[in-house]
């Protein structure tokens, strides 16, 4: 399977090493969906590698896509609760959806 570096594992995960809550664009990812720290980004995105997820969320456009990758891991509750609080924060999120 080959990244097509369409942008959507760059946005929909949360992302630990880098406190970026679930459904938000990464801060460090380009308009044109590059990543600006490539050189020193943490090691979860150095390992991230393309498999069928990226198939099952092929879409035309990366909200998309987005979207498709939330509905598929049951994110798009907590994905929400981060737009409507506008929470830039993983951990912040975290606390928000916790049951
Ligand atoms: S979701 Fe898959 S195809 Fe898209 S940028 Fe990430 S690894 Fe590449
Ligand atoms: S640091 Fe770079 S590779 Fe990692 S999520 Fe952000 S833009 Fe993507």
């Amino acid at each position: 399977m080959e990244c097509t570096r369409c942008g959507a594992c760059c946005v929909a995960p949360d992302i630990a090493a880098l406190n970026k809550p679930v459904g938000l664009r990464c801060p460090h990812l380009t308009d044109d969906n590059l990543c600006a720290i490539y050189e020193r980004r943490p090691q979860i995105c150095r390992d991230y590698a393309p498999d069928e997820v990226c198939r099952m969320i092929e879409a035309p456009t990366l909200e998309e896509r987005v979207r498709k990758y939330l509905a598929l891991f049951g994110l798009e509750a907590e994905a929400q609760t981060v737009r409507e609080h506008g929470c830039r924060s993983m951990r912040a999120a975290r606390r928000l959806t916790a049951k």
